[in-house]
């Protein structure tokens, strides 16, 4: 048995090296000529566009519910799950008390399409689509506003209503039904 400072020893490893250099260089001959006999794989784009799956993480969009309202209650979670922060709000109420967005708006020069706010949203509002042909030269020209990103239709899922889990519409006053507390002012901390 060889010595730890048997020269021998520098001898067996460096056959090993070249030994596994040469099962490397090879493989990749054979990899080369595997793939010359293969048909060409190349799509000419943008000539041909391949159909993208569904859920295809691309261009992002604000849907609307069956009833045609906007879905969006601006609960502000996707813009709190967004890594890039690059979602913005502002949030309203309605008379009715439905909460929207007066504004939103996303930047698209920022978002890595994660899907993190699709995945946060409650209502389905926030819906990434698979299209992806919306780049632009213009940087800030990338900034989508809530009129960009509004669609007429319900995206992926055009039966979910939201309002008709949570509700706006109590018949009575809030707090006036029998064994129910009267309701708390919410924009208020104090006890
Ligand atoms: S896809 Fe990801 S990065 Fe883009 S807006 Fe949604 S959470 Fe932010
Ligand atoms: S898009 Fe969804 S998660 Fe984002 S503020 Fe609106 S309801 Fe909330």
């Amino acid at each position: 048995m060889p010595e730890v400072n048997d020269p021998r020893r520098g001898r067996v490893n460096s056959l090993q090296v070249v030994a596994r250099a040469t099962a490397g260089l090879w493989h990749g001959f054979m990899m080369v000529l595997w793939h010359l006999g293969r048909r060409p794989i190349t799509e000419q784009y943008p000539e041909y566009k391949r159909s993208l799956p569904e859920r295809t993480r691309a261009r992002i969009i604000l849907t609307r519910d069956p009833d045609g309202e906007e879905r969006c209650v601006a609960c502000f979670l996707c813009s709190g799950v967004c890594p890039v922060s690059c979602i913005s709000m502002a949030a309203g109420e309605r008379e009715d008390g439905r909460r929207f967005a007066p504004w939103f708006r996303i930047n698209f020069a920022r978002c890595i399409y994660c899907g993190l706010c699709e995945e946060a949203c409650p209502t389905l509002a926030i819906q990434l689509t698979p299209f992806y042909e919306f780049c632009e030269p213009d940087i800030l020209t990338m900034v989508a506003e809530k009129k960009d990103l509004l669609v007429d239709h319900g995206g992926k899922n055009h039966d979910y209503n939201f309002y008709r889990f949570a509700g706006v519409a109590m018949v009575g006053d809030k707090g006036a039904h029998v064994d129910e507390a009267a309701p708390v002012d919410l924009k208020s901390n104090l006890p």
